[in-house]
């Protein structure tokens, strides 16, 4: 929205509205909206620009450092400035984050010390490896593969739809290590690229293009020193890591819906129809305030899951709620803004159709929205559960 006053609202504190105000500001001269040919060479591109600029440190803590470092409300404001400029930059910032993030939350002082700066300068770039052609929304049922051998893990099996596969300096891989059944059975390791036995079988394109891809594992050896977190807690770690970032793909899709809206807003206003402007007409301002009330019921729920965890507190609900909110919120708000372009917002490259693209995935990945869903209701139950005398 033009003016972002929700920057005002007391989930966040001055730095906050500083940092998205100087983003803002910066992202306007350093950040171009496009979908361009060679996307590879663009996220690379935005890989080092981001880190050059000094923000993608927000992405794995300050100094670095653990969890606790990690402000929510900064990715957050972050994701949903560099998602109202351009969604390949968004991807690029939230793939540090998510690549790196079991490192900032359980890495020993070696691993965090060897990898979070150069992620971190933009000098590496990171990938989370967690989902497999028959695990992805049950992620429990993978199959991906260590055995232990004389202090290496060696691993065997594929991911799918890995977010900077092909061009990741390092991926963090979950794999099967059989400590006990189902989810307590798996760890966490750190394989950097180019390790043999790790392939890319294949990339995979999408609508909204970003590196992605199929990984295979073939008697990939790797030391034991890069496993992440204890033996067979490696679906905690997984779980923690997208906690910390759900909320943020809320903001995301925030980001987009913001700039759909004022995309929507301006040719409403200017766009000559029948001796009036299309704005004029009060099917078109139900339209508006509809998309208008969307998103700020979004922000709030984004902020306050945001605000949340940053006070420490269990955001599993909150974020589930964010995460459903704002990405159902801004498919409907970004369908509306293509309706009002007319013929215009089916056009390749108009802003209206990238973000048509753009939002599509968030309604699945890190959770589709029917997993939220069942997130919520558990949570609502249990509640009621426990207040059951
Ligand atoms: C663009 C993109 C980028 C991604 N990046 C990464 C990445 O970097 N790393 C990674 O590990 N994974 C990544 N993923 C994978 C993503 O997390 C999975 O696609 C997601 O978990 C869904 O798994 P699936 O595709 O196997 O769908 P399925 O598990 O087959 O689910 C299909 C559909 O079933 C429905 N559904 C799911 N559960 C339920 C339920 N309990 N009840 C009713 N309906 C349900 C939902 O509508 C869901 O969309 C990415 C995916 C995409 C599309």
């Amino acid at each position: 929205m033009a003016d972002v006053n929700h920057l005002d609202w007391p989930f966040l504190e001055e730095r906050h509205r500083d940092l998205a105000r100087s983003l803002d500001a910066w992202a306007a001269q350093h950040v171009p909206q496009v979908h361009g040919k060679d996307v590879d060479a663009q996220c690379r591109a935005l890989v080092k620009s981001l880190g050059a600029g000094g923000w993608l440190r927000h992405a794995v803590g300050g100094g670095h450092g653990a969890a606790a470092a990690i402000d929510t409300r900064a990715i957050c404001l972050i994701r949903e400035t560099l998602a109202r400029h351009s969604g390949l930059a968004d991807f690029v910032f939230a793939m540090q984050g998510l690549g790196s993030g079991a490192i900032s939350l359980q890495g020993t002082s070696a691993q965090r010390a060897h990898y979070l700066p150069r992620v971190a300068r933009g000098e590496a770039i990171a990938a989370f490896a967690l989902s497999e052609p028959d695990a992805g929304s049950d992620v429990a049922a993978m199959q991906c593969a260590a055995r232990i051998e004389d202090g290496h893990a060696i691993l065997d099996g594929e991911k799918t739809w890995i977010s900077n596969g092909g061009i990741a300096d390092f991926y963090v891989v979950f794999a099967r290590t059989g400590e006990a059944p189902g989810a307590r059975g798996i760890s966490a390791f750190i394989v950097d690229a180019g390790t043999p036995g790790l392939e890319i079988a294949e990339r995979i394109e999408v609508i909204a293009p970003h590196p992605l891809a199929r990984l295979r594992f073939t008697g990939c050896r790797v030391p034991l020193s890069q496993r992440i977190g204890e033996p067979g807690e490696g679906f905690k770690v997984a779980m923690r890591t997208l906690d910390v970032f759900r909320t943020s793909v809320a903001a995301a899709a925030l980001g987009f819906a913001r700039r759909a809206f004022d995309e929507a807003l301006q040719r409403a206003t200017t766009r000559r129809m029948f001796n009036q402007a299309l704005a004029d007409f009060q099917l078109t301002q139900a339209k508006l305030a509809q998309m208008a009330t969307t998103i700020d019921s979004a922000a709030l729920l984004v902020y306050r899951a945001a605000w949340q965890r940053d006070q420490g507190r269990n955001v599993t609900r909150e974020a589930a709620m964010a995460k459903l909110s704002a990405t159902e919120g801004a498919q409907q708000v970004i369908d509306a803004a293509v309706q009002i372009f007319g013929g215009l917002g089916v056009v390749s490259g108009q802003p209206v159709e990238m973000l048509y693209r753009d939002i599509r995935a968030l309604r699945i990945y890190e959770g589709a929205s029917e997993v939220q869903q069942l997130i919520i209701a558990r949570e609502l139950l249990r509640d009621t559960k426990g207040a059951t005398p």
